[in-house]
């Protein structure tokens, strides 16, 4: 048989893994691998920095089940992609990185971008190697890809010295493994979903709260089976939004403070008590609440709450096994109920409070107004990335979304720069979707350039950036002598816009919500990548909120 050199037998293994995207920057000694890649049918797509490569292929691991590839340099673009690999652990998503690192006969000689790469990479994957020899490399990247996607998703890497990405071996003498299978979805033992159940009957406060862990697992039919027969009032996390639609009447989003504090029993649907929920802890939750916790990962039951029912397994599964149970002795939480009641009149009077905010003609415009627009042109479907302090905190509550995986933002890490690379991803992954990145001013800056890979690709992303001048609360001008600026302050209406424009897409400018309308409404119909740089009011905020800890 023919000689077969590493770059293609990396190539052709994740191919042949269910790899169908690579996001990278190509230099020493990595070429070859691009090429290859492309020449094996993966959709390689040459980014402008790594960071924005890895987040990317943390994203298509999170929206297709199957890990994407990020492919970097040695030294310096390997480290740079520690980014996205620490965003992936932090967010439980699936991903494998391809670094490329200096021949492996000069370890230890100083040798060009030399660096602990194995060893850098260990603290955010769930497994790294260094082939050790070109004939394994299929077996080592059936490992990573399975290792990702297994149990608790997560990063993995691997590292290709230039020595093995160039040697050859005779293609009779490889191993090639079969495509592993989608990861098995364990079950929760029966007594212990019969256990839930009678939890769940005897709560008289019962929330239910759906994590990112639901949208991964596609539980979706079976969660709004759940929330629909047990009529229990519910809260999706930022990125558990649409597994059952924001509109459904028993979501308590806009009621959220109140619906966290009063709660009696939270039953944990693919969703961490971690800093987003406060820890599941006074004062966010009442002292003595109880939980029923649904996770793949069986040491992330009891974390900071003890479990009452603690079901380990696959969401979609253990969901499926309550709704079996309730099929035979149906439970439902009464309409009438005080919880029910005091809850829905808490949503009527927060939605017009909101409502006010959304229909508030001034100009400059505030945040609520500019998300409005967004929500009300947009197509069913739209994909969201959001990013930037309070542009992320106040879009999750004026955009809907009526399914799941709609949904991108900085996340369990709060990683700012993390837009651009997610909405790229999106857009490849879901050609047939609008994707819409909105981004703050400042969470722009850190990956603007990328914007010429979204034109490069011809990827018609519509980018809002929400301009308010600075980073967190915005500032209205600049003293004379730049050095006494707020550290926070950015260049006052900075021209955003004409970025885009170099790269051949379209730069919008807008002021009025006239023509922010205009514009979006252009812009959706683009078949390029569109820009509108929407200047508000540097003093636009949040809806004011009764206790100081509700903000933090
Ligand atoms: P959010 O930020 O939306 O609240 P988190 O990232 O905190 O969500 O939690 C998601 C949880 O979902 C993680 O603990 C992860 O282990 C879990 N998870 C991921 N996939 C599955 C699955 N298939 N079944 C059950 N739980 C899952």
């Amino acid at each position: 048989m023919a000689d077969i050199n590493g770059a293609t037998l990396i190539a052709r293994s994740l191919k042949q893994q269910g790899v169908e995207f690579m996001f990278g920057v190509v230099g020493f000694p990595v070429f070859s691998i691009a090429s290859a890649a492309q020449s094996e049918g993966i959709t390689y797509l040459g980014m402008r920095n790594e960071q924005s490569a890895s987040y990317a292929a943390a994203a298509v691991g999170y929206l297709t089940g199957r890990p994407g590839a990020c492919l970097v340099v040695s030294g310096p673009g390997m480290i740079h992609a520690m980014a996205g690999l620490s965003n992936a652990w932090a967010n439980c998503w699936p991903m494998i990185l391809i670094g490329g690192a200096s021949d492996s006969y000069q370890e230890g000689m100083g040798a060009f971008q030399e660096a602990p790469q194995v060893e850098s990479a260990r603290l955010y994957t769930k497994w790294t190697a260094r082939p050790d020899a070109a004939g394994r490399i299929p077996t080592y990247i059936e490992q990573a890809v399975r290792t990702s996607i297994y149990g608790r998703p997560g990063a993995t890497y691997l590292d290709f010295p230039d020595d093995l990405i160039s040697a050859t071996v005779d293609e009779a003498d490889v191993e090639f493994p079969s495509q592993c299978p989608d990861p098995p979805r364990p079950q929760a033992a029966p007594q212990e979903v019969e256990r839930a159940i009678e939890v769940l009957r005897q709560s008289e406060r019962p929330l239910a709260i759906i994590g990112k862990g639901a949208a991964y697992s596609h539980a979706e039919e079976e969660v709004r089976a759940f929330i629909d027969a047990t009529q229990i009032p519910f809260l999706s996390s930022p990125m558990g939004k649409g597994v059952v639609p924001d509109e459904h009447p028993l979501s308590v989003a806009p009621a959220r403070a109140m619906a966290l504090q009063e709660a009696d029993l939270v039953v944990l649907l693919g969703a961490r008590l971690n800093w987003i929920m406060h820890f599941g802890k006074p004062p966010r939750f009442s002292a003595d609440v109880k939980t029923i916790q649904i996770d793949i990962a069986a040491e992330e039951i009891g974390r900071n709450v003890p479990a009452e029912v603690g079901l380990a397994g696959d969401l979609k599964a253990i969901v499926g096994q309550l709704n079996d149970t309730l099929s035979g002795a149906p439970f439902e939480f009464p309409g009438d109920s005080a919880w029910r009641t005091n809850l829905a009149e808490r949503v009527a009077k927060n939605k017009a409070s909101v409502r006010a905010m959304m229909d508030d003609e001034s100009v400059p415009m505030g945040y609520y107004r500019v998300f409005r627009e967004i929500q009300e042109q947009s197509p069913p479907g739209t994909i969201i990335q959001a990013e930037g302090a309070q542009t992320m905190d106040i879009s999750r509550s004026v955009l809907m979304h009526d399914a799941p995986r709609l949904r991108l933002d900085a996340g369990s890490f709060g990683t700012m720069g993390v837009g651009l690379g997610q909405a790229i991803a999106a857009a490849v992954v879901h050609p047939d979707k609008k994707v819409v990145c909105i981004e703050g001013d400042s969470a722009f800056g850190f990956s603007g350039m990328e914007v010429e890979t979204a034109c490069r690709y011809k990827l018609p992303i519509v980018f809002v950036v929400v301009n308010n001048n600075a980073i967190g609360g915005g500032v209205e001008a600049l003293p004379e002598d730049p050095f006494a600026a707020p550290p926070s302050g950015y260049t006052i209406d900075a021209g955003y816009e004409k970025m885009i424009e170099g790269f051949g897409g379209r730069g919008y400018l807008v002021r009025t919500p006239d023509e922010l309308s205009k514009a979006y409404k252009e812009a959706l119909s683009d078949p390029m990548p569109s820009l509108i740089n929407v200047l508000i009011d540097p003093h636009a905020r949040g809806k004011p909120q009764k206790f100081q800890w509700l903000t933090q």
